[in-house]
């Protein structure tokens, strides 16, 4: 088992500490806080530990130079906000500079590094640029379980360097994600939605060895739809992955998963709140419409009757386009069915998980994970980088009848 916070000696040590700051910037503020906040006990529990507590993070694509709107100064802001105590702040996350910064503090305080994709280093991975991030320490922990899934030299390189060990949020989202990847209750359905088929194929791929039921909704389901024939007019599809579709649901009849796929769907004759919509059969969409919704009364019906079956289900991507309330029924109808499952219910997905925030509906889950890509690749069983490169432990008697 990977190494953890209460596996790890922290007094006086310089701990470089790895979290998902990656927070949506608007005028160069930081418009939602939500994962600052998910790194909090982390935080706290370094600084009542008296760790020097050094954190560092990517911000958005600054392509490997200095990008001046996504410097981290907003995001120390907010931090010494949320923890109401001073955080520093400093323009370089390695050299001489960093160094610096990090020799002037005392136990207990709390430092933030400069935007990590500053430099080209980290996302290739480079052994001197990881080297450069550990010399900087003595101990390393890794929080960002959003980020996990990159081998980049913030999130793997750096832990060859330094005691390694993971945090409360990553420690958290492996317990949490673990419940349906390691023996999972079957039957076990799988949600598959969003926009795009091609970020998703391969982790279909993957579950279709683990799940009984898989639901492909939202913009995915159409390039299924087209695969089986239907004509999908002006929705989003794509075509180049077709054959892929196909491939996958005869793989899908083989292993004795079924495949559920939209029956009838809200179209609209325009991607506009104000755009005319109504609903119909999947075989009826007329040229210059598009189905913007899996939430037709058939399909509902269909997920209802499946999810009341399941005991293990997991989403990922809505399946509709929420953002536009006409649009969102499905996703929202959804949600709801799942807040009164008997199951355990796993949320993955940036998006899914906004839109379980705005049904009200968060608290009635199991799990909502902080990762995208992360929490996909976890629930089809991928290894994950950040997370491999940890340091194992030998789990206590206690800890392995937990
Ligand atoms: P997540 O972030 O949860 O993994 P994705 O990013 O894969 O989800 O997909 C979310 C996006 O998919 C949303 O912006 C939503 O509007 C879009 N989407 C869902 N259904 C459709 C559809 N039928 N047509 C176009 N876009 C869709
Ligand atoms: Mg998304």
């Amino acid at each position: 088992m990977k190494k953890k916070l209460k596996d790890m000696n922290f007094k006086g040590k310089k701990t470089l500490v790895r979290v998902d700051f990656n927070v949506p910037l608007k005028d160069g503020e930081v418009t939602d806080d939500t994962r600052i906040e998910a790194a909090l006990p982390t935080i706290k529990y370094l600084i009542k530990e008296k760790a020097k507590v050094i954190l560092m993070s990517h911000l958005g694509r600054p392509g490997g130079e200095v990008d001046e709107s996504l410097r981290m100064d907003s995001v120390a802001e907010k931090l010494a906000n949320l923890l109401g105590k001073e955080v520093s702040k400093v323009d370089d996350c390695i050299g001489d500079e960093a160094k610096k910064a990090i020799s002037k503090m005392d136990d207990g305080d709390v430092l933030v590094l400069e935007n990590t994709r500053f430099y080209p280093g980290e996302k290739k991975n480079d052994d001197d640029f990881a080297k450069s991030l550990a010399e900087l320490a003595d101990i390393y922990v890794n929080d960002a379980f959003g980020a996990a899934h990159r081998a980049h030299a913030s999130t793997t390189g750096v832990a060859k360097h330094l005691e390694a060990g993971a945090g409360f949020l990553m420690q958290q989202e492996l317990n949490a994600l673990s419940k349906a990847t390691d023996n999972p209750e079957s039957p076990y359905l799988a949600i598959m939605g969003g926009a795009k088929i091609s970020d998703k194929m391969e982790a279909i791929r993957s579950l279709l060895d683990r799940v009984d039921y898989l639901i492909v909704g939202g913009g995915i389901a159409n390039t299924f739809l087209l695969a089986k024939g239907y004509d999908m007019a002006d929705s989003l599809v794509e075509e180049d992955m077709v054959d892929l579709a196909k491939e996958l649901m005869e793989e899908a009849e083989k292993k004795d998963v079924e495949i559920v796929l939209p029956i009838d769907v809200v179209i609209a004759d325009d991607f506009k709140e104000d755009a005319n919509s109504k609903i119909v059969d999947v075989d009826k969409i007329p040229k210059g419409w598009q189905s913007l919704d899996s939430g037709g009364t058939k399909t509902l019906e269909k997920y209802r009757e499946i999810i009341a079956k399941a005991k293990t289900i997991t989403w990922n991507g809505p399946i509709g386009v929420f953002e536009m309330e006409k649009f969102a029924k499905g996703t929202n109808e959804l949600a709801k069915a799942l807040a009164e499952a008997d199951a355990v219910t796993v949320i993955g997905g940036g998006d899914s998980a906004a839109a379980i925030k705005k049904s009200g509906l968060a608290d009635k889950m199991d799990h909502i994970s902080t990762g995208g890509g992360a929490s996909l690749d976890f629930l089809a069983g991928k290894k994950l980088p950040g997370v491999e490169a940890l340091d194992e432990v030998e789990p206590t008697d206690f800890e392995e009848l937990e």
